[in-house]
């Protein structure tokens, strides 16, 4: 831990930092070459430290006018604005003043480190350290190793984020780092759903919500961060991929932009909100409580996790729920198939109205001019709450319909319909997320547990996103990914090898003991 700390720009980041600094006990020097900028930076980190009783913590802070006055520092950690040429500049000049020793590092959030530490005389020193906004609050650091970071100046960015309370994660250079890379898909998928007309907006975010447990949507997210700064780092995610089709940015994104509707700050985004401060969207209600089932059949077959999730909530809320090949004969009030058409033609699935699961296939697909309805949902459901998105096809029989939506209601879900498509909405937004990880880990970017944790601490995600996919069933989150690839043809659905490798292993998840962790 170096007892002089450095941190340049004295903004939203910048003060935030110097604040964590200060309180992990360094000496913490904050130079801005705006004067105004810097005595606001100060002050806030300031108070922020005196009304938490930490004065001692605020006594170690101090302004650094100039940039020679640095010289000291056992690390400096830049947060000036997002320009690769003025943080090149920086970088240069700073190696000269500082010791070869002191460790420079950038907060960068979309900046290849790469590019940054080849400015520096001794590159080796320079890394990534990723804070999140607010970053007294948040508690992930992002440690990013740059081309020719050396391992002497990662362990010291490590420890450093350590001493200011922080899960240190490890990643790679390359667009978006580690975190931000692996939740693209949350907006841009979100995007191509509303562009097909699948789901509205303000559907899409009830669905991530009270289907995924996320505390906002897509689109509430985009609002609050930017639509604007949204727009600026998709298109710098294209550029640096040299056009990756999975991070290619939208039309529909371009076009809100050009309308300047650019989110909370300009009154309109995604949403309007309204000049009174009232909210931009009703409050979510509770969902009904389970029950109802009255002893009627319900036969479901046999599947990935959520199939054996269905039958025990239904169990539990008075339906007489069982497996398919347990029919014997009789007729069911509703028949679950959630093999996704494959299995469907057996005997036991013959005479009563159908719902199938949208994983493998559109309703279209799996189950050509029938009668069914389609659903999706993805585990783990818990005892109640949840939603469950239902479509329907130009064949849908009434009763499958009605029936569908009254037996997902009486376990106690919301429900939602949507378009037809493999996935229909979070499960087709979950499984490009599960593949975008995928082909992170496979790539080296980042470990397992680093990407779980990563985008639980730093995008508060409900649960970390390969654990989930080991609860869903890496087969069927697969199955959805192969399902878009057959009907769109597109190479943004292409599945990362590690996925499909894993699945070809039998590391299907949780139900088998390992997946992409190991389970007890
Ligand atoms: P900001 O605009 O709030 O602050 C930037 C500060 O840098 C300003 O006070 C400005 O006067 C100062 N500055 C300008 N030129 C400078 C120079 N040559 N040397 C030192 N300081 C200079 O910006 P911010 O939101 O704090 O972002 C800073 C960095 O942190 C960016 O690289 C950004 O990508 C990154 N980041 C931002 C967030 C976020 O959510 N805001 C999150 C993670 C990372």
């Amino acid at each position: 831990m170096p007892a002089t700390i450095g941190v340049l720009g004295a903004g939203t980041m910048g003060a935030g930092i110097a604040q964590l600094a200060a309180l992990a006990g360094a000496r913490t020097l904050v130079h801005d070459p705006d004067p105004g900028a810097l005595d606001r930076g100060l002050a806030a980190a300031r108070a922020r430290l005196e009304r938490k009783g930490e004065g001692e913590a605020a006594a170690r802070l101090a302004a650094a006018p100039a940039l020679a006055e640095l010289a000291g520092c056992g690390l400096v950690i830049e947060a000036a604005p997002e320009r690769l040429e003025l943080k090149r500049e920086l970088f240069g000049r700073l190696a000269e003043i500082v010791a070869p020793g002191c460790v420079l590092a950038t907060n960068t959030s979309s900046v290849p480190v790469t590019a940054i530490a080849s400015a520096a005389t001794r590159p080796e020193r320079v890394v990534g350290m990723h804070f999140f906004n607010p970053a007294p609050v948040m508690r992930l650091l992002e440690v990013v190793a740059g081309e020719d970071s050396g391992e002497q100046a990662l362990t010291l960015a490590r420890t450093v984020g350590r001493a200011m309370g922080k899960e240190v994660i490890d990643a790679a250079d390359g667009p978006g780092f580690l975190v931000n890379r692996c939740n693209r898909p949350f907006g841009l998928e979100a995007q191509r759903l509303v562009t097909e007309r699948i789901a509205t907006v303000a559907e899409v975010d009830r669905i991530c919500r009270l289907g995924g447990g996320f505390r906002m949507g897509p689109f509430e997210l985009s609002d609050l961060v930017g639509v604007d700064t949204g727009l600026a780092v998709a298109e710098s995610f294209a550029a640096l991929s040299f056009g990756e089709p999975r991070w290619r940015p939208t039309p529909l994104h371009a076009r809100l932009v050009a309308a300047g509707r650019h989110g909370r700050k300009t009154g309109r985004g995604w949403y309007a909100y309204p000049e009174d401060g009232s909210a931009h969207r009703p409050e979510d209600p509770d969902p009904a409580a389970p029950g109802g089932g009255e002893g009627r059949l319900l036969l479901v077959t046999d599947g990935p996790p959520v199939a054996a999730e269905l039958l025990a909530r239904a169990a539990a809320a008075g339906w007489d729920a069982r497996p398919a090949a347990e029919a014997e004969g009789t007729v069911p009030h509703l028949i679950l198939d959630c093999a996704g058409g494959e299995d469907a033609g057996g005997e036991a699935l013959q005479g009563g109205p159908q719902a199938i699961l949208c994983a493998a296939g559109s309703l279209a697909t799996l189950d050509p001019g029938g009668g069914a309805a389609g659903f999706h949902l993805l585990p783990p459901l818990g005892e109640a709450g949840g939603l469950a998105e239902l479509t329907r096809g130009p064949d849908s029989h009434p009763a499958a319909l009605a029936r569908t939506e009254e037996l997902f209601t009486s376990l106690g879900f919301h429900t939602a319909w949507v378009g037809d498509a493999p996935g229909l909405v979070l499960g087709r937004i979950l499984a490009q997320v599960v593949n975008e990880c995928a082909f992170a880990l496979g790539e080296g970017v980042g470990e397992a547990e680093a990407i779980d944790l990563g985008m639980r601490l730093g995008l508060n995600y409900p649960r970390g996103p390969l654990h989930w996919a080991d609860a869903i069933g890496l087969d069927h989150v697969l199955a959805i990914l192969d399902g878009l690839w057959e009907e769109y043809r597109e190479e943004r659905f292409r599945p990362a090898p590690e996925l499909r490798r894993r699945v070809l292993s039998g590391r299907l998840g949780a139900a088998v003991g390992e997946g992409f962790h190991l389970h007890a």
